[in-house]
This record gives C-alpha cells, sequence and structure tokens, in this order.
C-alpha cells in the first residue's frame, strides 16, 4: 500500500519472572509498526541472552527460541528498516560488551548525523557490525569515560541530536529514555509489580499491565531493583511529537502523546465532514486506517457508513504479478469492493493519506468498476509533501504527489469526482496536543531540527 511507513515498534520490561514471554507478546501488539525483524535481548542479572531474526514476531519468536532468553528483565524490537539495509546483521537489539560492561540497546526513531559521526568513528578504526544509525550509540557509549553504564548513556545521549525513543538493558537496570523533542511516542506501565515500557499502550493491553504515564521527551527512566528514578538530564527543547501517528501509525485502540488515537482520528473526521460536506449515498472507510475517519464523516454528515471495501490480512510478500496484464493485480490482492453495496450509489471515500496517488487512484477506479455513480475522495490529514527525518519510512519529495501537483490535479489523477483534504488547523484541533508541540513538517515542510545537510530543510 501506498503509506507512510513507520520503522519501529519497543517493548520493553523489568522484574518478571516471564519477562521475555511479555516481550514477545509486547511485540506481537506493536507489529503494526515493523513487520521485516524481530529480536529480544533478556537479563537473568549476570548474563544478557539475544535471539535476532527477520520474519513477524509470531513467527519467529516461537516456545523453543522463549526458553533461551531466561531472566527477569528484557527488552525488543519489531522493524521496518529504512536505515540500514534489510539483512540479519541490521537486526535489533544490537549488543556488546565494553569497559562498563554487557549492554544491548534498541531504537524507534532516526539520527540524522549518525553517518557522518560513522564515517569519524571507522577513520579511528572503529568495526560496525551494521550499518545502522543505532550503532554509533553503542560505540559512542564504549568510548565514553564515566563510573557505569547508566552515566555512559546520559553523556553520550546529551551529545545526540535526532528522533529517539530508546531502550538500553544491562545485567541489572533497564533504561529507557526519549528525545528532548520527543517525536516518538513512548509509555510506561506496570504489569503486576514489574514496570513496562511501550511504544503504544496496546502492547500493555494485551499481558495485562496498566498505563501509567507518558515518558516525558527529555526523561530518562532507570528501573532496576532498587525501583524506578526519573532524570532529566538533557537540554530543554521544543517539544515536536509525531502527528502522523494519530493520523496513521499508531493503533486506534493505543493512548500515546496523552490523546486516545481513536478519538483523535474520529474527530478528524468529523471536522473534514465540516470542511468537506458533499452531497452522497454512503461513506466508505478505506480499511483499515481509514475506518476511524470515515465513522465520524458519517456521524457528522448523517450519510450512512458502509464497510463496503473489504481487506485481506493475509497478504505476504511473495506475489508474482501475473505476466499477462490483470489490471487491478496488486491492490485487489488487499481489497476487495462489496458491489451490492456499492453498484449505484454516490460513494464517500475516507482515507488517512495519499502518498504517492498511485493506490487512490486504482481504489477509486475499483469502486467505479464496482458500480459506483460518484466517488469522492475525503482524506484525513493535509496534503503530504515533505518527507520525513525523523524515523518514519516516506519517499524522496519529489514522489510525493502532493508536491508536485495542486488539489485538482491530484483529484483528475486519482480519478475521483471531487477530493478534500483536512486542513492543518482542523487536524490539530482534532488530535488537541497543541501545535507549538507538534511536528507537522511532512505536511508544513517546517522541519523542527536541522537536518542531515546541516540545513533546517
Ligand atoms: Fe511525523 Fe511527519 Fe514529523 Fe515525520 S515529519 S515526525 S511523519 S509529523
Amino acid at each position: 500500500m501506498d503509506k507512510f511507513k513507520e520503522e519501529c515498534g519497543i517493548f520493553g520490561i523489568f522484574g518478571h519472572p516471564e519477562a521475555s514471554t511479555l516481550t514477545q507478546l509486547g511485540l506481537f501488539a506493536l507489529q503494526h509498526r515493523g513487520q521485516e525483524a524481530c529480536g529480544i535481548v533478556s537479563s537473568d542479572g549476570r548474563d544478557l541472552h539475544q535471539f535476532r531474526s527477520q520474519g513477524l514476531v509470531a513467527d519467529v519468536l516461537g516456545e523453543e527460541i522463549l526458553r533461551r532468553l531466561v531472566g527477569s528483565a528484557a527488552i525488543g524490537h519489531t522493524r521496518y528498516s529504512t536505515t540500514g539495509r534489510n539483512t540479519i546483521k541490521e537486526v535489533q537489539p544490537f549488543s556488546a560488551t565494553c569497559q562498563h560492561g554487557d549492554i544491548a540497546v534498541c531504537h524507534n526513531g532516526n539520527l540524522p548525523f549518525a553517518e557522518a559521526r560513522r564515517r569519524e568513528l571507522e577513520l579511528e578504526g572503529a568495526i560496525f557490525s551494521s550499518t545502522s544509525d543505532t550503532e554509533t550509540i553503542l560505540h559512542g557509549i564504549a568510548r565514553t569515560r564515566a563510573d557505569n553504564a547508566i552515566d555512559a548513556i546520559e553523556k553520550v545521549l546529551k551529545e545526540t541530536e535526532g528522533a529517539y525513543s530508546l531502550l538500553f538493558l544491562t545485567p541489572e537496570a533497564l533504561v529507557a529514555v526519549r528525545d528532548p523533542r520527543g517525536f516518538r511516542p513512548l509509555v510506561l506501565g506496570k504489569q503486576g509489580e514489574s514496570w513496562c515500557v511501550a511504544s503504544e499502550t496496546c502492547a500493555f493491553d494485551l499481558i495485562d499491565a496498566e498505563y501509567v504515564r507518558e515518558v516525558e521527551p527529555g526523561e530518562m527512566l532507570v528501573i532496576d531493583e532498587n525501583g524506578i528514578e526519573s532524570r532529566f538530564p538533557f537540554e530543554k527543547k521544543q517539544h515536536a511529537v509525531c502527528t502522523f501517528e494519530h493520523v496513521y501509525f499508531s493503533r486506534p485502540d493505543s493512548t500515546i502523546f496523552g490523546r486516545s488515537v481513536n478519538e483523535s482520528r474520529h474527530k478528524m473526521g468529523k471536522q473534514l465532514a465540516v470542511e468537506h460536506p458533499v452531497d452522497a449515498d454512503i461513506i466508505v472507510p478505506v480499511p483499515d486506517s481509514g475506518v476511524a475517519a470515515a465513522i465520524g464523516y458519517a456521524a457528522e454528515s448523517g450519510i450512512n457508513f458502509r464497510q463496503a471495501i473489504i481487506r485481506n490480512h493475509y497478504v505476504g510478500r511473495t506475489f508474482i504479478e501475473p505476466s499477462q496484464s490483470i489490471r487491478s493485480f496488486g491492490v485487489r490482492l488487499k481489497l476487495n469492493p462489496i458491489k451490492d453495496l456499492i453498484n449505484g450509489r454516490r460513494v464517500v471515500l475516507v482515507d488517512d493519506s495519499i502518498v504517492r496517488g498511485t493506490t487512490s487512484k486504482k481504489i477509486v477506479q475499483m469502486v467505479r468498476e464496482a458500480g459506483a455513480t460518484e466517488v469522492h475522495m475525503r482524506i484525513s490529514c493535509p496534503p503530504t509533501a515533505h518527507s520525513c527525518y525523523y524515523g518514519v519510512d516516506t519517499p524522496h519529495r519529489n514522489d510525493l504527489i502532493a508536491s508536485r501537483m495542486t488539489t485538482d490535479e491530484v483529484r483528475e489523477y486519482i480519478g475521483a469526482d471531487s477530493l478534500g483534504y483536512l486542513s492543518l488547523e482542523g487536524m490539530l484541533e482534532a488530535i488537541n496536543i497543541g501545535s507549538e508541540s507538534s511536528c507537522t513538517a511532512c505536511w508544513t515542510g517546517k522541519y523542527p531540527t536541522l537536518i542531515a545537510n546541516g540545513k533546517a530543510a
């Protein structure tokens, strides 16, 4: 599907006899944040134990593996890659042994200056085992003089720019850190007497853990057998939480940045109906991410909601396009219309975003072929016209249709009768985080940081 892609999900737990099993479940709930590879590192209080593999959590983190991941603390990672190649060497958590002992790390985000730092380290003779930006953090810790691993982590991150929600595991402690701008989400929970951390609260629901609060931007939590300690060691920065998490990346059953994702999407849909009303017979979501906004649009407009496009959730990556030309191959693997509901009706399609426009074009065509008399496309965020540098896989700017075409040109390209995007103000009001605390760079081009070329792109 033609979407921005979140790169990673992270989960960690300290002080539970089944730490690796609960981490496997947490990662399973976070599978939507990365489907290429996953891994867990556990601690038995003396040593770290590691397993990493390409593949889905349910396929590769089986009983036999979990039995080997002994100990009462663990961190885990599920990955979609942009930084680094897709090989086993890139799969996190990474671990190393250095002057501060054994240490493992997993990361959700992006470090724009890591490549330059890596070149410097390589010239000094450093050996890397992956191409990932995250590994530069381990090198930094290994080279830092400090009394212990925790202080070394703190020192290195004080000099690290970028977007990061990070989990570290040493034999004695779990450390959770969110960068001072708070780009990517990280939440704190409690399972009985055990503390846990995760990218999203949906991971807590599965293991019966209670959501306690956000890990604050700029906060470093140190969890060990003495309990939990909160530090704010970094220079304060204007917060810039990723608005797109509420538009698309996060699961609707999660609470992130202190807000329900489902509620945000529902409100976006309602506001979309206020801003772009249309005479129609049915509101149809593009599944699954368009559902909550479509329900909101239907509620505000009074037009019937119909789940008239069905998604096949079991599509793998191994299909080969038939050599004969089958026009709808690709999108039809995933989506199929219910003709009875669509035939003869004026349809409003609600989706969360248009990236290249290629999938939207196929969906509009599919709905027309199912007999729709009119097809109106409504998008629950503004036109995405800029790339992301903060841990999200986005196409080059030139490939984003909204960066080259006006809204009417996009409408013509996708073949819709009308096209309406939610306004920036409408989106921010629906999410209600506060515009000054939100990153909106992929819509506005106003990047909250310098990016790798040293410019505020
Ligand atoms: Fe999120 Fe967009 Fe900002 Fe990237 S540029 S962090 S996707 S809001």
